[in-house]
């Protein structure tokens, strides 16, 4: 398909800037099919420093800035993210005509009510927050360094979200692979009846794919790789609209703002 000029256009742009920091590559988890090996820890003085030089010396071409977080556990280096987006409001204050927008990429295991307030507060917007199911096989892949279930604390933590009186988007990335595959109905059904009505909440399917690492073997030779690589994008309904989401298997769901979910024709190739 060809890209479209506009797209092509905006991507070589000298006044839209997106980066993708990572502010530690620790984690609180160490899920089954994990490429990260930890060795690298939190973001050192010197390149935070240098991160916010190089926005400063931007700055003055741009009219789009997006500081997107991502790890490792970005929350684990909290103070990384507010001095970096503090600097970048900060500019945006002296410049009005740059508008800076912000998201992260994390397990939700610490992203509570104080956090998701303080996020807000610097301009984080958007919160992706991954689980592989419910919690009968989420807590069998995302587990905690050192052992222990996740999967209703990052629940309890989403389920807070709903309560805020503020604009920002959850995309909840539920991971796909054979070993929970079967089960996507179920969390589906949960998610309806957590989040129907609330269009800040959305789902993004993504298989589980091999991305290097000594999981890889171990985790994608053991069956637990799914048939079919696919994956979609779906907001719950609003009223009277109906979302259709894909999922790796020959199945299609129509998921209804009354929490309620169909199983549909088989999804074609
Ligand atoms: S949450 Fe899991 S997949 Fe993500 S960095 Fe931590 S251990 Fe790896």
């Amino acid at each position: 398909m060809a890209i479209p000029d506009t797209e092509i256009h905006a991507s070589l742009a000298n006044n839209v800037l997106r980066l993708i920091l990572m502010p530690t590559e620790a984690c609180n988890f160490r899920c089954t099919y994990c490429y990260e090996d930890f060795e690298n820890g939190r973001m050192s003085a010197a390149v935070v420093h240098g991160v916010k030089r190089f926005l400063t010396r931007r700055s003055a071409d741009l009219e789009m800035l997006t500081l997107s977080w991502f790890g490792g556990e970005p929350l684990l280096a909290p103070d990384v993210l507010t001095e970096v987006m503090e600097h970048a409001r900060g500019l945006a204050a002296a410049q009005p005509g740059l508008h800076v927008a912000s998201d992260i990429t994390t397990n939700g295991f610490l992203l509570d009510p104080a956090c998701a307030a303080r996020l807000l507060d610097l301009g984080v917007g958007t919160f992706q927050v991954s689980l592989d199911g419910p919690a009968v096989v989420h807590d069998r892949t995302r587990v905690r360094t050192g052992g222990g279930a996740t999967f209703q604390r990052i629940w309890e933590n989403l389920i807070a979200m709903t309560t805020v009186q503020r604009p920002f988007i959850v995309v909840v990335r539920l991971h796909v692979h054979g070993a929970n595959v079967d089960t996507l109905a179920d969390y589906l059904n949960a998610h309806a009846k957590a989040f129907a009505g609330d269009r800040r909440f959305r789902l993004l399917f993504k298989e589980v794919a091999p991305l290097g690492g000594p999981a890889d073997d171990r985790f994608h030779s053991s069956g637990h790789r799914s048939a079919r690589r696919s994956w979609a994008h779906c907001a719950i309904a609003p009223a009277r609209s109906v979302s259709s989401v894909s999922t790796p298997t020959r199945q299609k769901f129509a998921m209804r703002r009354a929490a309620t979910l169909s199983s549909c024709a088989p999804m074609a190739d």
